[in-house]
C-alpha cells in the first residue's frame, strides 16, 4: 500500500470515528435536554396547576367567610321581634341582650352595631362583648357601609373594612320584618363583624387546604396572594399564604435518579469520547507509522526510494536549496555476505548508514534505494569533491563487526539539480554516473555529464546493430592456429569472432561485453559454436577451441543447448574445448561447477584462458577440473619488458604441470618468447609469430599448404 493510500485510509476512518462519535455525543446531549426540559416542564406545570387551585381557593375561603356572615346578618335583621324591639324604646336594651352581649364570646362575630334611621345615632354598639365606638374603630367607611344597607328593598351589604386592629368583614343591613306590609318607614340598620383574626384564617385555610394562611400588607415574594378590597375597591391587604408547589416536591423525589441518570450518562459520554479519542489517536499513530514505513527502509532507518523521491519534490521549485545528489554503492558487499552471512550484511548496512547520515553539516538527508545502494542529498556550497572525498574516507579505514574486520569501498555518482529538473531525472542522471564510476573500477566518483548520456545513445544503437549482425550473419568466425611447442604442427584453432561493421571492424573485446550486457551473449555463443563447428568438421583431426562468456556459462540451460547441438552438427564432442575466463569462477561458482561438469561428461574440454591476468588461482584449476591453462598474453609480452617475467612464467608453469594440467601459452610474438615458453614447459603455443586469426578459407588455404 502506498503511503498516500495508507494514510488516506487511516485519515478516513479517523474522520469517521470522530464525526459518529460527535454525533453520538450530540444525540446523548439532545435526549438529556430534552428529558430535563420534560421533567422541568412537568414539575413547573404541576406548580402552576397547584397554585391555580390554590387561588382559587382562597377566593373561595373568603367568599365562605363573607356569605357565612351575611347569612347571620340577614337571620337577624330580617326578624319580625327585631324590627318591633328596635322600633320601641327599649331597643338598646333588646340590642344589647340579644346581639351585643353575644359579640363577647360567639363563633359568628365579634361585634355587633345597631345605627338608628338618621343613619348617625348609635342604638347598640359592641365589640366583643363590651360598648365600642364604632366612627372611631372602623373610620368613614363604616357610615359609608350604612348608608349604603339603609336603602329601601336592600340586602345584606357585605365589605372587607380597615379597622384599628386589622381587617374585618362587616355586613349590614336593615332590621325589618320578615314580611314587610306597605312601604317601611327609614329603618335602623344592623351591622355584625368578624374580625380576620389569625384564629379565623386558621380555621379558613383548615378548611380550604390553604395551609400557611395570613394577612400581610403588600404580597410576598415567594408567596401566592390574593387581594383584599374595601368597599371602595381599595386593597387594604391581601391573604398570603405558601404555595405548596407540587411539582417541586414531586422533582424532589424523582431528583435523585434524574442525578444518578445523568451521572450515568456522563459517565457513559465521557467513556464514549475516551474510547472515540484513544481509536483515533491510534489510528493517528498508525497513519503516522504507515507513512514512515512508506518512506523508510526498515533495516538501515534511512528514507527509501520512494521517501527520496517525496523529499527531492519538496525541493523541486525551491531555488535557495538546489539540492546535489550522491549516488553510493558499496564495492563488495556481496562478498562480504557471502562470506559473513546476512546479520553481518546487515550490520555493516546499519554502520554505513549511520555514518552517511552524518558525514558531512551539509548531507541534509540519506537514503537507501537497494541492497548495498545508497543516496545523499547535499544542500550548500561545499564543493562536490569535498563530499565525494568525505564519503569515501568513511572507507578508507575496514569496519570492525563483532571482532571481524572488514573491508568495503565504494563507488559515488552524484549530479546537480538544474532548473525544471524532476526528481526522477536527477535520480538518473546520478544513477548513469554511478554505473560509469562502477564501470571505471572500485573507490571511483564519477559527476554527470550529459556525455554519459550520449554514451547511452550510442551504446543502444550498436546493441541494434549487433542483434542484426548475429542475425544476418554479419559476425563470422575467424581462426588461430594452436601448434605443437614441440613439433611446431597445427594441432587445433581457437575460434575468435569477428564483427565487420558497415562503420568498420569492431573488436570482440568491445563486443562481447555489449552483448553480454543487453543479453545477446547466448545467441552470439550460439551462433559463434555453430559456425565454427561447420567449419571445422572439414579439419579433420584437429581441435576446435571456442571462447564461452561467463554469462553463457551461469545459464543452466547451456549446458543442454551445447550438446544438443554437436548432435545435431555430428560433432565429435572430445575434438571440442570450451575456453573461459576466471570471472564466473568468482561470481557463480555453482553453476559454474554444474555446467562443466555436465559437459565434460560428454567428453567437451575446458580450458582456463587469460590466466594470471587476474585472481584465478592454481586451486581453482583443479577444483573445477580444468584440462588445460592458458597463459595471458600479458604475462608472455611482460617477457620482453621485466627481469624477472621469465621465472614467474617459469614458477606458474611448473606448477601447472606438476598437477598434470597442460599449459597454452598465448600471444607469442617473436621467436625468443616461444623458445623461452618452450623450454619452460608450455605444451601448445599460439600467437602471431605462429599464425594471426583468419578466416576459414584462409585457414583450409593453410592447412592445404602443409598437406603439400
Ligand atoms: P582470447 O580468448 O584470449 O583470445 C586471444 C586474443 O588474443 C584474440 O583477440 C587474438 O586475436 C589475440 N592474439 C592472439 N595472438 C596474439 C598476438 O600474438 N599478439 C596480440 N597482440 N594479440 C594476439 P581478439 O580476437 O580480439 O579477442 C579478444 C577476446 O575476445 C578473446 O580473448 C576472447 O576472450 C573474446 N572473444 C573473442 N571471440 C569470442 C567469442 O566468440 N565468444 C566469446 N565469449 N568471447 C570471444
Ligand atoms: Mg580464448
Ligand atoms: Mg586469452
Amino acid at each position: 500500500m502506498s503511503s498516500n493510500l495508507a494514510g488516506g485510509h487511516v485519515r478516513t476512518q479517523t474522520s469517521s470515528i470522530i464525526t459518529t462519535t460527535v454525533c453520538f455525543v450530540l444525540v446523548a446531549l439532545v435526549l438529556t435536554g430534552l428529558m430535563a426540559h420534560v421533567v422541568v416542564t412537568m414539575a413547573r406545570s404541576a406548580n402552576e396547576i397547584d397554585d391555580a387551585r390554590a387561588t382559587r381557593a382562597a377566593r373561595a375561603a373568603i367568599a365562605a367567610f363573607a356569605s357565612r356572615l351575611s347569612a347571620t346578618t340577614t337571620d337577624n335583621a330580617v326578624w319580625d321581634d327585631a324590627y318591633q324591639a328596635i322600633s320601641s324604646p327599649a331597643a338598646a336594651d333588646w340590642a344589647y341582650e340579644n346581639w351585643g352581649k353575644t359579640s363577647a364570646d360567639y363563633a359568628l362575630y365579634d361585634g355587633a352595631i345597631v345605627i338608628g334611621p338618621d343613619g348617625s345615632s348609635i342604638i347598640s354598639a359592641y365589640a366583643k362583648g363590651k360598648p365600642f365606638e364604632p366612627g372611631a374603630f372602623f373610620g368613614d367607611a363604616f357610615y359609608r357601609q350604612i348608608d349604603k344597607a339603609a336603602a329601601p328593598g336592600r340586602g345584606p351589604v357585605v365589605n372587607f373594612i380597615k379597622t384599628e386592629t386589622g381587617i374585618a368583614l362587616i355586613v349590614s343591613q336593615a332590621v325589618q320584618p320578615f314580611a314587610a306590609q306597605g312601604e317601611l318607614p327609614k329603618l335602623s340598620v344592623l351591622s355584625l363583624y368578624k374580625d380576620l383574626t389569625p384564629e379565623v384564617l386558621s380555621t379558613l385555610s383548615g378548611e380550604h387546604e390553604l395551609e400557611g394562611l395570613r394577612i400581610a400588607a403588600t404580597p410576598e415574594a415567594g408567596l401566592l396572594s390574593t387581594p383584599i378590597t374595601d368597599m371602595g375597591g381599595d386593597v387594604i391587604g391581601h391573604l398570603v399564604w405558601p404555595s405548596k408547589a407540587p411539582g417541586n416536591t414531586v422533582f424532589h423525589q424523582v431528583y435523585p435518579y434524574v442525578a444518578a441518570a445523568v451521572i450515568i450518562l456522563v459517565m457513559f459520554l465521557g467513556g464514549v469520547l475516551l474510547v472515540g479519542a484513544i481509536e483515533a489517536r491510534r489510528l493517528h499513530q498508525q497513519a503516522q507509522a504507515a507513512i514512515f514505513q512508506a518512506n523508510h527502509d526498515s533495516l538501515s532507518g534511512l528514507l527509501n526510494r520512494h521517501g527520496l523521491l517525496a523529499l527531492l519534490e519538496e525541493f523541486e521549485g525551491n531555488d535557495f536549496s538546489s539540492p546535489r545528489l550522491f549516488l553510493v554503492d558499496l564495492d563488495g558487499f556481496k562478498a562480504v555476505n557471502d562470506a559473513w552471512g546476512h546479520a553481518v550484511g546487515d550490520d555493516l548496512i546499519r554502520i554505513v548508514s549511520r555514518a552517511l547520515i552524518a558525514c558531512h553539516p551539509e548531507a541534509v538527508a540519506a537514503a537507501r534505494l537497494g541492497g548495498d545502494e545508497f543516496a545523499l542529498v547535499q544542500i550548500g556550497n561545499a564543493a562536490r569533491k569535498e563530499i565525494e572525498e568525505t564519503v569515501l574516507g568513511l572507507f578508507a579505514e575496514p569496519f570492525k563487526i563483532d571482532g571481524r574486520t572488514i573491508e568495503v569501498g565504494a563507488s559515488i555518482g552524484s549530479a546537480a539539480r538544474e532548473e525544471d529538473m524532476t526528481p526522477l531525472e536527477l535520480l538518473r542522471r546520478a544513477d548513469m554516473a554511478l554505473y560509469r564510476a562502477k564501470e571505471n573500477g572500485r573507490g571511483r566518483a564519477i559527476e554527470y555529464d550529459p556525455e554519459l548520456d550520449r554514451e547511452r545513445q550510442r551504446i543502444a544503437e550498436m546493441e541494434g546493430l549487433l542483434k542484426s549482425a548475429i542475425s544476418n550473419g554479419a559476425i563470422e568466425a575467424f581462426f588461430q592456429p594452436l601448434v605443437s611447442a614441440s613439433t611446431g604442427v597445427v594441432t587445433g584453432l581457437e575460434a575468435l569472432a569477428r564483427w565487420r561493421a558497415p562503420t568498420g571492424n569492431i573488436s570482440p573485446e568491445i563486443f562481447i561485453p555489449l552483448a553480454e550486457r543487453c543479453g545477446l551473449i547466448d545467441a552470439l555463443g550460439v551462433h559463434m559454436l555453430k559456425t565454427s563447428i561447420e567449419h571445422a568438421k572439414n579439419w579433420l583431426d584437429l581441435t576446435l577451441s571456442v571462447n564461452v562468456s561467463p554469462v553463457q556459462l551461469c545459464n543452466p540451460e547451456f549446458a543442454a543447448e551445447v550438446i544438443s547441438l554437436l548432435h545435431e552438427l555430428d560433432f565429435d564432442p572430445k575434438r571440442l574445448t570450451l575456453e573461459i575466463t576466471e570471472g564466473v569462477l568468482m561470481t557463480n561458482p555453482e553453476q559454474a561447477r554444474r555446467s562443466i561438469d555436465h559437459l565434460k561428461q560428454v567428453g567437451i574440454k575446458f580450458a582456463l584462458d587469460d590466466f594470471g591476468c587476474g585472481y584465478a588461482s592454481i586451486g581453482a584449476l583443479r577444483q573445477f577440473g580444468f584440462d588445460r591453462m592458458k597463459i595471458d598474453r600479458s604475462l608472455v609480452s611482460a617477457l620482453d619488458q621485466g627481469s624477472n617475467g621469465a621465472d614467474v612464467l617459469r614458477a606458474t608453469i611448473s606448477l601447472a604441470t606438476a598437477l598434470q594440467i597442460p599449459v597454452t601459452a598465448e600471444g607469442i610474438e617473436n621467436t625468443r618468447q616461444a623458445a623461452i615458453l618452450r623450454e619452460a614447459g608450455c605444451d601448445q603455443l599460439q600467437g602471431y609469430l605462429i599464425g594471426k586469426p583468419m578466416s576459414a578459407n584462409d585457414i583450409s588455404a593453410k592447412l592445404q599448404d602443409h598437406a603439400a
